[in-house]
């Protein structure tokens, strides 16, 4: 028997690879609903999903699956609100909107930029982009609303393509005019018509079997047994979707040196809070907000997404709000939605109101913290993991920055390597 722990895409994923290659599985959920961060909640006829979520796979598996409902497909263009300004996304390549000395001093940082070799943290990648001038307005102070740390924390290879690099002609370009090209790493962002963004998932949910209410609380991998509600199953392959340090403090037996490890990673938490209008709003997708008076890093609209988040004749908003053990989050939940109604008004988007209601959740799990020398540590986790043979999938199994594609993928790949390594 396949034990699989955790019912986010991951262990859907993982679940119905197993039921295609005709392997015996148990997927655990903790939960009493399945889909994890894809699953979605609902306030009087509003829909809310768990954070913005959007697809943008290119892989033809992915799409071959998530493509079996209609969907919609949305330009990437997103906004950026800084000091009663909009910018549109990304900034460095779209200053038009900016006074004239911000932009020279802006313009002059670039094109003096320090080119360090190999940049040791994030700072001196952002600084070798773009320059000090347009980093200290811009990238530093988002990096510490969404990342909860300082851009000099950070290591650079979680980066990739998630940064638009810039040139000098984009550059001059995007400050002479505000018809410039796109410069998103997606070229399209896709959602379903109906259901929320779970219902990418939902034709793989229906062909597999999910245990709800079934937290795993220990594992015993020398006699392989998991500890669900007090009573023990025996497997003979395992695959933990659940986050990292937590599969640790489960297993028996963990040295010393690697329960300090496992300690060291953190992620980012995501206060949400979701605003349901009485009316339809003015509103982009999605955008990021620079204010430092405005708590939220994000925000998005499910009903932009979607008219069908919303009854008829009204629009809804999420706002998301980030923090961790190194920035922990002081408002309580009162006061974010407090702040949350201001910045609908600050930004210009609604009056108080037009709002219906406002509603508080946390996701305990982000982003994952890519904190300078994270990578090394966590594969050091990982292969301690590996070696009581459990597999990992998912993006807080495998801690990494993962798309729900990704997370989709490494499920798949997980039963494979289990596949693999038992012939
Ligand atoms: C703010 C935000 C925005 C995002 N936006 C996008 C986007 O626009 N597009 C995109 O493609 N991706 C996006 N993602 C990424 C996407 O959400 C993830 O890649 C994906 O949902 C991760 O799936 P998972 O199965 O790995 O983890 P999860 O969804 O976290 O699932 C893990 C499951 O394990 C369960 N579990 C945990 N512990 C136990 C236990 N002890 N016993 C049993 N079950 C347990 C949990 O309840 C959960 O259901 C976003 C993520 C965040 C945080």
């Amino acid at each position: 028997m396949l034990i699989i722990i955790g019912a986010g895409v991951a262990g859907i994923g993982a679940a119905f690879r197993a039921k295609s290659t005709g392997i015996d599985y148990l997927l655990l959920e903790k939960s009493d609903s399945v889909g994890g961060l894809l699953d979605n909640f609902s306030i009087d006829g509003f829909r809310f999903d768990n954070a913005v979520h959007l697809s943008f796979a290119t892989e033809p598996e992915v799409r071959e699956l998530f493509d079996r409902v209609p969907y919609f497909t949305h330009q990437p263009e997103s906004w950026c609100f800084d000091d009663g300004l909009w910018l549109r996304h990304p900034i460095q390549n779209n200053l038009y909107g900016l006074d004239v000395a911000s932009k020279v001093e802006i313009i002059e940082g670039f094109i003096n930029r320090p080119l360090y070799g190999e940049p040791e943290n994030y700072q001196q990648w952002l600084h070798t982009q773009y320059g000090y001038a347009f980093c200290k307005r811009f990238p530093e102070r988002y990096t510490q609303k969404y990342w909860t740390v300082s851009a000099e924390e950070l290591g650079v290879d979680w980066v990739g393509n998630r940064m638009a690099q810039v040139d000098l002609q984009k550059v001059l370009t995007g400050a002479m005019t505000e018809h410039t090209e796109n410069a998103y790493y997606a070229k399209e962002m896709r959602y379903p018509e109906k259901g929320g963004y779970k219902a990418f998932i939902q034709p793989m949910i229906d062909e597999i079997t999910i245990q709800t209410n079934s937290p795993v609380d220990r594992i015993d991998t020398n006699n392989r047994q998991v500890v669900v509600n007090g009573i023990s199953h025996s497997y003979k392959q395992l695959i933990s979707t659940m986050p990292l340090p937590e599969l640790i403090e489960k297993m028996d037996n963990v040295p010393e040196d690697i329960q300090e490890l496992a300690r060291s990673l953190y992620a980012t938490q995501v206060d949400l809070v979701s605003i349901g209008f009485n009316c339809v709003i003015e509103t982009e997708l999605w955008f990021y907000i620079y204010d430092d008076d405005i708590l939220a890093a994000r925000a998005y609209s499910p009903s932009v997404k979607s008219p069908d988040n919303v009854p008829e004749g009204k629009s809804s908003l999420q706002f998301e709000i980030y923090s961790s053990v190194m920035s922990p989050q002081i408002h309580s939940p009162q006061e974010l939605q407090q702040n949350c109604i201001y910045a609908v008004e600050k930004l210009g988007i609604a009056e108080k109101k037009d709002i219906l209601f406002t509603h508080h959740k946390k996701l305990p799990f982000g982003n994952v913290v890519f904190d300078q020398g994270m990578e090394e540590r966590r594969d050091r986790v990982l292969e301690f993991v590996r070696s009581r043979n459990i597999e990992v999938a998912g993006r807080f199994g495998e801690w990494a920055y993962l798309w729900s594609n990704q997370s989709l993928l490494s499920g798949f790949a997980a039963v494979d390597a289990m596949c693999a390594r038992d012939k």
